[in-house]
Protein backbone atom coordinates (compact mmCIF):
# COMPACT_ATOMS: atom_id res chain seq x y z
CA UNK A 1 0.00 0.00 0.00
CA UNK A 2 1.23 3.39 -0.73
CA UNK A 3 2.54 5.71 2.22
CA UNK A 4 0.27 8.40 2.53
CA UNK A 5 0.31 11.49 4.69
CA UNK A 6 -2.42 13.82 5.40
CA UNK A 7 -1.53 17.08 6.68
CA UNK A 8 -5.10 18.93 8.42
CA UNK A 9 -5.26 22.28 10.35
CA UNK A 10 -2.57 24.03 8.37
CA UNK A 11 -2.35 27.36 7.10
CA UNK A 12 -1.54 26.83 3.30
CA UNK A 13 1.06 28.56 1.49
CA UNK A 14 0.91 27.14 -2.00
CA UNK A 15 3.92 29.22 -3.65
CA UNK A 16 1.98 30.90 -6.55
CA UNK A 17 1.57 33.92 -4.77
CA UNK A 18 -1.90 33.87 -3.13
CA UNK A 19 -2.60 34.87 0.04
CA UNK A 20 -2.05 31.59 2.89
CA UNK A 21 -5.61 29.95 3.04
CA UNK A 22 -6.50 27.44 6.20
CA UNK A 23 -6.45 23.86 5.09
CA UNK A 24 -5.62 20.05 4.34
CA UNK A 25 -3.39 18.42 2.24
CA UNK A 26 -3.01 15.22 1.17
CA UNK A 27 0.34 13.22 -0.18
CA UNK A 28 0.32 9.85 -1.38
CA UNK A 29 3.76 8.28 -2.86
CA UNK A 30 6.02 10.65 -3.81
CA UNK A 31 2.94 13.11 -4.88
CA UNK A 32 0.32 15.94 -3.34
CA UNK A 33 -2.76 13.99 -4.33
CA UNK A 34 -4.98 16.47 -2.80
CA UNK A 35 -5.61 20.08 -1.45
CA UNK A 36 -8.87 21.13 0.38
CA UNK A 37 -9.88 24.98 1.90
CA UNK A 38 -11.29 24.87 5.24
CA UNK A 39 -14.19 23.10 5.16
CA UNK A 40 -13.58 20.52 2.55
CA UNK A 41 -11.99 17.35 4.49
CA UNK A 42 -9.31 15.15 2.49
CA UNK A 43 -10.04 11.26 2.70
CA UNK A 44 -7.89 9.69 5.86
CA UNK A 45 -7.99 6.19 4.63
CA UNK A 46 -4.38 4.99 5.55
CA UNK A 47 -2.77 8.63 5.93
CA UNK A 48 -0.30 9.34 8.83
CA UNK A 49 -2.18 12.04 10.18
CA UNK A 50 -0.60 15.31 11.16
CA UNK A 51 -2.48 17.97 12.99
CA UNK A 52 -0.70 21.53 12.24
CA UNK A 53 -2.34 23.70 14.83
CA UNK A 54 -2.16 26.31 12.25
CA UNK A 55 1.50 26.31 10.97
CA UNK A 56 2.16 27.18 7.67
CA UNK A 57 2.82 24.16 4.96
CA UNK A 58 4.85 25.62 2.44
CA UNK A 59 7.04 24.19 -0.75
CA UNK A 60 10.34 23.34 -0.33
CA UNK A 61 12.62 26.38 -1.17
CA UNK A 62 14.98 25.57 -4.43
CA UNK A 63 18.73 27.06 -3.53
CA UNK A 64 19.33 28.50 -7.21
CA UNK A 65 22.93 29.08 -7.11
CA UNK A 66 24.75 25.88 -4.90
CA UNK A 67 27.73 25.01 -4.21
CA UNK A 68 27.22 22.38 -2.50
CA UNK A 69 31.27 21.33 -2.55
CA UNK A 70 32.43 24.70 -0.72
CA UNK A 71 33.55 23.57 2.20
CA UNK A 72 32.06 25.79 4.88
CA UNK A 73 28.85 25.31 6.87
CA UNK A 74 27.13 26.35 9.95
CA UNK A 75 28.29 22.91 11.68
CA UNK A 76 31.96 23.72 11.07
CA UNK A 77 34.09 26.22 9.14
CA UNK A 78 37.18 24.99 7.20
CA UNK A 79 39.17 27.81 5.75
CA UNK A 80 40.10 26.21 3.11
CA UNK A 81 38.35 25.49 -0.42
CA UNK A 82 41.34 22.47 -1.07
CA UNK A 83 40.23 18.72 0.75
CA UNK A 84 41.78 15.76 -0.77
CA UNK A 85 38.76 13.94 -2.30
CA UNK A 86 38.26 11.60 0.03
CA UNK A 87 37.45 14.75 2.62
CA UNK A 88 35.93 16.56 0.06
CA UNK A 89 33.28 13.95 -0.78
CA UNK A 90 32.32 13.60 2.49
CA UNK A 91 31.99 17.15 3.50
CA UNK A 92 29.77 17.83 0.41
CA UNK A 93 27.60 14.98 1.45
CA UNK A 94 27.40 17.10 4.86
CA UNK A 95 26.93 20.21 3.50
CA UNK A 96 23.81 18.66 1.16
CA UNK A 97 22.19 17.38 4.36
CA UNK A 98 22.68 20.12 5.98
CA UNK A 99 21.03 22.41 2.92
CA UNK A 100 17.64 19.90 2.78
CA UNK A 101 17.66 20.36 6.92
CA UNK A 102 17.39 24.00 6.43
CA UNK A 103 14.79 23.70 4.09
CA UNK A 104 15.91 24.29 0.63
CA UNK A 105 14.75 20.72 -1.14
CA UNK A 106 16.27 21.50 -4.29
CA UNK A 107 19.44 22.66 -5.55
CA UNK A 108 20.65 23.69 -8.43
CA UNK A 109 24.46 23.82 -8.91
CA UNK A 110 26.52 27.00 -9.51
CA UNK A 111 29.62 24.69 -10.22
CA UNK A 112 31.36 22.28 -8.41
CA UNK A 113 34.86 21.66 -6.76
CA UNK A 114 35.70 18.18 -8.29
CA UNK A 115 34.60 16.97 -11.53
CA UNK A 116 32.43 14.19 -10.26
CA UNK A 117 31.64 15.05 -6.66
CA UNK A 118 28.07 16.49 -7.81
CA UNK A 119 27.05 13.97 -10.26
CA UNK A 120 27.94 10.93 -7.35
CA UNK A 121 26.62 12.65 -4.85
CA UNK A 122 22.73 13.36 -7.07
CA UNK A 123 22.87 9.74 -7.91
CA UNK A 124 23.34 8.60 -4.01
CA UNK A 125 20.59 11.11 -2.91
CA UNK A 126 17.89 10.20 -5.62
CA UNK A 127 18.47 5.88 -4.51
CA UNK A 128 17.87 7.45 -1.37
CA UNK A 129 21.28 6.04 0.01
CA UNK A 130 21.97 10.06 1.74
CA UNK A 131 20.04 12.68 2.83
CA UNK A 132 19.80 15.87 0.55
CA UNK A 133 18.24 18.22 -2.04
CA UNK A 134 17.27 17.04 -5.55
CA UNK A 135 20.39 18.01 -7.59
CA UNK A 136 21.13 19.36 -10.76
CA UNK A 137 24.67 18.45 -10.97
CA UNK A 138 27.44 20.11 -12.39
CA UNK A 139 31.08 19.73 -12.65
CA UNK A 140 34.95 22.59 -12.13
CA UNK A 141 33.96 26.05 -13.51
CA UNK A 142 35.28 26.85 -16.31
CA UNK A 143 37.54 30.37 -16.81
CA UNK A 144 40.55 31.65 -17.75
CA UNK A 145 43.04 30.51 -14.99
CA UNK A 146 45.60 33.76 -14.02
CA UNK A 147 43.42 36.38 -15.95
CA UNK A 148 42.21 39.03 -13.84
CA UNK A 149 42.78 36.93 -10.72
CA UNK A 150 40.75 33.68 -11.55
CA UNK A 151 42.02 31.34 -9.17
CA UNK A 152 43.45 28.03 -10.00
CA UNK A 153 41.30 25.10 -10.81
CA UNK A 154 38.92 26.85 -13.03
CA UNK A 155 39.60 25.39 -15.87
CA UNK A 156 40.04 21.36 -15.95
CA UNK A 157 41.52 21.08 -19.75
CA UNK A 158 43.03 24.18 -20.61
CA UNK A 159 41.26 23.29 -24.02
CA UNK A 160 40.63 27.20 -25.54
CA UNK A 161 40.06 26.58 -29.43
CA UNK A 162 36.71 26.08 -31.02
CA UNK A 163 37.14 22.78 -31.31
CA UNK A 164 38.15 22.37 -27.73
CA UNK A 165 35.68 24.08 -26.00
CA UNK A 166 32.78 21.88 -28.02
CA UNK A 167 35.20 18.64 -26.88
CA UNK A 168 35.22 20.24 -23.49
CA UNK A 169 31.14 20.67 -23.47
CA UNK A 170 30.58 16.94 -24.23
CA UNK A 171 32.87 15.49 -21.57
CA UNK A 172 31.44 17.48 -19.48
CA UNK A 173 27.89 15.79 -20.33
CA UNK A 174 29.18 12.62 -20.65
CA UNK A 175 30.81 13.14 -16.65
CA UNK A 176 26.48 12.99 -16.21
CA UNK A 177 26.14 16.15 -15.29
CA UNK A 178 23.17 18.11 -15.81
CA UNK A 179 24.44 21.93 -16.22
CA UNK A 180 27.67 23.15 -16.97
CA UNK A 181 29.25 26.72 -15.56
CA UNK A 182 31.49 29.21 -17.11
CA UNK A 183 32.82 32.57 -15.86
CA UNK A 184 31.69 34.98 -18.78
CA UNK A 185 33.63 37.90 -17.10
CA UNK A 186 36.03 37.82 -13.91
CA UNK A 187 34.87 38.95 -10.60
CA UNK A 188 35.59 42.30 -8.16
CA UNK A 189 36.54 39.53 -5.54
CA UNK A 190 39.10 37.94 -7.65
CA UNK A 191 40.78 41.51 -8.83
CA UNK A 192 39.52 45.35 -9.00
CA UNK A 193 38.55 45.75 -12.48
CA UNK A 194 37.81 41.80 -12.97
CA UNK A 195 33.73 42.21 -13.49
CA UNK A 196 34.41 44.32 -16.67
CA UNK A 197 36.72 41.60 -17.99
CA UNK A 198 35.58 39.32 -20.45
CA UNK A 199 37.20 35.54 -20.56
CA UNK A 200 35.28 34.49 -23.41
CA UNK A 201 34.95 35.95 -27.25
CA UNK A 202 31.53 35.75 -28.88
CA UNK A 203 32.53 33.22 -31.09
CA UNK A 204 33.91 31.00 -28.24
CA UNK A 205 30.22 31.50 -26.26
CA UNK A 206 28.53 30.80 -29.73
CA UNK A 207 30.19 27.81 -30.11
CA UNK A 208 29.63 26.68 -26.47
CA UNK A 209 25.65 27.73 -26.55
CA UNK A 210 25.84 25.31 -29.96
CA UNK A 211 27.52 22.41 -28.45
CA UNK A 212 25.56 22.62 -25.10
CA UNK A 213 22.40 22.66 -27.31
CA UNK A 214 23.45 19.61 -29.33
CA UNK A 215 24.98 17.23 -25.87
CA UNK A 216 21.64 18.27 -24.23
CA UNK A 217 23.59 20.12 -21.39
CA UNK A 218 22.43 23.20 -19.50
CA UNK A 219 24.50 26.56 -19.62
CA UNK A 220 25.29 28.58 -16.86
CA UNK A 221 27.28 31.09 -16.42
CA UNK A 222 29.08 34.37 -14.35
CA UNK A 223 28.50 37.46 -15.47
CA UNK A 224 28.87 40.74 -14.19
CA UNK A 225 30.07 43.06 -17.18
CA UNK A 226 27.13 44.13 -19.74
CA UNK A 227 28.70 42.65 -22.43
CA UNK A 228 28.71 39.00 -20.58
CA UNK A 229 25.26 39.29 -19.72
CA UNK A 230 24.86 40.26 -23.83
CA UNK A 231 26.84 36.95 -24.61
CA UNK A 232 25.28 34.47 -22.28
CA UNK A 233 21.26 35.39 -23.79
CA UNK A 234 23.05 35.26 -27.81
CA UNK A 235 24.64 32.25 -26.75
CA UNK A 236 21.69 30.65 -25.09
CA UNK A 237 22.89 30.39 -21.22
CA UNK A 238 19.74 29.68 -19.13
CA UNK A 239 21.24 30.60 -16.01
CA UNK A 240 22.89 33.97 -15.72
CA UNK A 241 24.51 34.75 -12.25
CA UNK A 242 25.03 37.78 -10.50
CA UNK A 243 24.96 40.74 -13.26
CA UNK A 244 25.36 43.48 -11.42
CA UNK A 245 26.46 45.37 -14.25
CA UNK A 246 23.85 44.85 -17.19
CA UNK A 247 22.53 47.79 -18.95
CA UNK A 248 19.38 48.68 -20.62
CA UNK A 249 20.26 46.29 -23.23
CA UNK A 250 21.55 43.43 -21.28
CA UNK A 251 17.95 44.07 -20.00
CA UNK A 252 16.37 44.08 -22.86
CA UNK A 253 18.00 40.83 -23.86
CA UNK A 254 16.83 39.32 -20.57
CA UNK A 255 13.24 40.17 -21.10
CA UNK A 256 12.89 39.13 -24.47
CA UNK A 257 14.02 35.60 -23.00
CA UNK A 258 12.31 35.58 -19.61
CA UNK A 259 10.25 32.61 -20.63
CA UNK A 260 13.34 31.05 -20.57
CA UNK A 261 15.85 32.09 -18.63
CA UNK A 262 16.78 32.90 -14.74
CA UNK A 263 19.14 35.17 -12.78
CA UNK A 264 20.15 34.72 -9.35
CA UNK A 265 22.33 37.07 -8.09
CA UNK A 266 23.65 36.11 -5.33
CA UNK A 267 23.80 39.01 -2.33
CA UNK A 268 24.55 37.09 0.51
CA UNK A 269 28.22 37.37 -0.62
CA UNK A 270 28.53 40.36 -0.60
CA UNK A 271 26.04 41.52 2.25
CA UNK A 272 28.56 38.73 4.20
CA UNK A 273 31.71 40.77 3.21
CA UNK A 274 30.10 43.50 4.17
CA UNK A 275 28.57 42.78 7.32
CA UNK A 276 29.74 39.28 9.14
CA UNK A 277 33.70 38.90 7.25
CA UNK A 278 35.70 41.20 10.11
CA UNK A 279 36.62 37.59 11.92
CA UNK A 280 37.68 36.45 8.44
CA UNK A 281 40.09 38.92 7.90
CA UNK A 282 37.79 40.88 5.26
CA UNK A 283 37.03 44.38 6.95
CA UNK A 284 35.72 47.57 5.61
CA UNK A 285 38.86 48.13 3.26
CA UNK A 286 39.00 45.02 1.84
CA UNK A 287 35.07 44.29 1.35
CA UNK A 288 35.79 47.24 -0.76
CA UNK A 289 38.56 46.53 -2.76
CA UNK A 290 36.32 43.00 -3.27
CA UNK A 291 33.63 44.85 -5.01
CA UNK A 292 30.87 44.58 -1.92
CA UNK A 293 29.70 47.40 -1.69
CA UNK A 294 29.22 48.71 -5.30
CA UNK A 295 27.84 44.95 -6.12
CA UNK A 296 25.61 45.17 -3.89
CA UNK A 297 24.52 49.35 -4.66
CA UNK A 298 24.55 48.05 -8.25
CA UNK A 299 22.15 44.65 -7.65
CA UNK A 300 19.89 47.23 -5.89
CA UNK A 301 19.15 49.58 -8.87
CA UNK A 302 19.11 46.25 -11.34
CA UNK A 303 17.48 43.57 -9.49
CA UNK A 304 14.05 45.49 -9.01
CA UNK A 305 14.28 46.63 -12.70
CA UNK A 306 14.37 43.12 -13.61
CA UNK A 307 11.60 42.06 -11.46
CA UNK A 308 9.34 44.80 -13.00
CA UNK A 309 10.05 43.11 -16.38
CA UNK A 310 9.19 39.86 -15.28
CA UNK A 311 12.75 38.58 -15.27
CA UNK A 312 13.15 35.35 -13.01
CA UNK A 313 15.38 36.41 -10.28
CA UNK A 314 15.74 33.60 -7.50
CA UNK A 315 17.69 33.19 -4.33
CA UNK A 316 20.24 32.03 -3.39
CA UNK A 317 23.98 31.79 -3.79
CA UNK A 318 27.86 31.12 -3.51
CA UNK A 319 27.03 30.01 0.38
CA UNK A 320 30.31 28.00 1.16
CA UNK A 321 32.91 30.51 2.22
CA UNK A 322 34.05 30.51 5.92
CA UNK A 323 32.04 33.97 6.24
CA UNK A 324 29.04 33.14 4.10
CA UNK A 325 28.83 29.42 5.18
CA UNK A 326 25.84 26.68 4.29
CA UNK A 327 22.90 26.66 5.93
CA UNK A 328 22.56 30.38 5.73
CA UNK A 329 20.81 30.25 2.41
CA UNK A 330 17.32 31.76 3.29
CA UNK A 331 18.77 34.81 4.19
CA UNK A 332 18.73 35.84 0.72
CA UNK A 333 15.17 35.78 1.15
CA UNK A 334 15.87 38.94 3.55
CA UNK A 335 17.78 40.52 1.19
CA UNK A 336 15.21 40.56 -1.85
CA UNK A 337 13.22 42.08 0.83
CA UNK A 338 15.11 44.63 2.33
CA UNK A 339 17.65 45.50 -0.62
CA UNK A 340 15.35 44.44 -3.63
CA UNK A 341 11.92 45.88 -2.67
CA UNK A 342 10.04 42.14 -2.43
CA UNK A 343 7.75 41.65 -0.42
CA UNK A 344 7.83 38.94 1.72
CA UNK A 345 5.24 37.00 -0.52
CA UNK A 346 7.24 37.67 -3.54
CA UNK A 347 10.40 36.57 -2.03
CA UNK A 348 8.80 33.52 -1.33
CA UNK A 349 7.06 32.36 -4.65
CA UNK A 350 10.78 32.98 -6.13
CA UNK A 351 12.43 30.78 -3.56
CA UNK A 352 9.55 28.00 -4.56
CA UNK A 353 7.68 28.78 -7.33
CA UNK A 354 10.21 29.86 -9.62
CA UNK A 355 12.90 27.58 -8.10
CA UNK A 356 10.58 24.56 -9.59
CA UNK A 357 10.28 26.19 -13.24
CA UNK A 358 14.15 26.53 -12.54
CA UNK A 359 14.31 23.03 -11.60
CA UNK A 360 12.18 22.18 -14.72
CA UNK A 361 9.89 19.43 -12.32
CA UNK A 362 6.46 19.54 -10.88
CA UNK A 363 7.98 21.25 -8.02
CA UNK A 364 7.65 24.50 -5.89
CA UNK A 365 4.22 24.56 -5.40
CA UNK A 366 1.27 22.96 -2.84
CA UNK A 367 -0.50 21.51 -5.52
CA UNK A 368 -2.29 18.20 -7.09
CA UNK A 369 -0.08 16.25 -8.97
CA UNK A 370 3.00 18.03 -7.81
CA UNK A 371 5.66 16.57 -5.99
CA UNK A 372 5.41 16.41 -2.15
CA UNK A 373 8.17 18.64 -1.22
CA UNK A 374 7.14 20.18 1.86
CA UNK A 375 8.32 22.39 4.90
CA UNK A 376 5.70 22.79 8.16
CA UNK A 377 6.80 26.22 9.30
CA UNK A 378 6.03 27.67 13.02
CA UNK A 379 4.91 31.07 11.78
CA UNK A 380 3.87 32.97 9.09
CA UNK A 381 7.12 33.43 6.32
CA UNK A 382 4.41 35.60 4.27
CA UNK A 383 4.60 38.38 6.97
CA UNK A 384 8.22 37.80 7.67
CA UNK A 385 10.74 35.71 5.72
CA UNK A 386 13.14 35.87 8.53
CA UNK A 387 11.75 32.59 10.13
CA UNK A 388 12.94 30.51 7.51
CA UNK A 389 16.50 31.03 9.16
CA UNK A 390 15.87 29.56 12.46
CA UNK A 391 15.63 26.29 12.14
CA UNK A 392 13.58 25.43 14.86
CA UNK A 393 10.76 26.94 13.20
CA UNK A 394 10.90 24.60 10.15
CA UNK A 395 9.61 21.70 12.38
CA UNK A 396 9.08 19.19 9.59
CA UNK A 397 11.12 18.77 5.93
CA UNK A 398 9.27 16.64 3.33
CA UNK A 399 10.92 15.54 -0.04
CA UNK A 400 8.87 13.32 -2.46
CA UNK A 401 6.79 12.50 0.69
CA UNK A 402 8.98 10.85 3.01
CA UNK A 403 9.42 13.27 6.00
CA UNK A 404 13.60 13.99 6.18
CA UNK A 405 12.43 15.49 9.50
CA UNK A 406 9.01 14.77 10.83
CA UNK A 407 7.13 17.01 13.06
CA UNK A 408 7.69 16.18 16.98
ZN1 LIG B 1 28.78 31.12 -7.42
Amino acid sequence: MTQATLFTDVRIFDGSGAAPFAGEVRVEGDRITGVARAGTALPREGANVIHGRGRTLMPGMVEAHAHLTWPSNVDRVLRTMKLPLEEHMLVSAHNARLTLDHGFTSAYSAGSLGERIEVALRDMIDAGFLPGPRLKASALEKGMENVMGVPEGHDSDHERDLAGLVRFVHRVKGLGCDTLKLLLSSDEGFAPGGSQQLLYSEEEAQAIGQAAREAGIWLACHAQAAEAVKRACRAGFRVIYHCCYADNEALDMLEARRDEVFVAPAPGLLYARIHEAADFGIGPAEAEKMGAYSGLELMAQVIPEMRRRGIRVLPGGDYGFPYNPIGRNARDLQLFVELFGYTPTDALVAATKLGGELMAMDLGQVREGYLADLLLVDGDPTQDVRLLQDLSRIQAVMKGGLFHRAPA
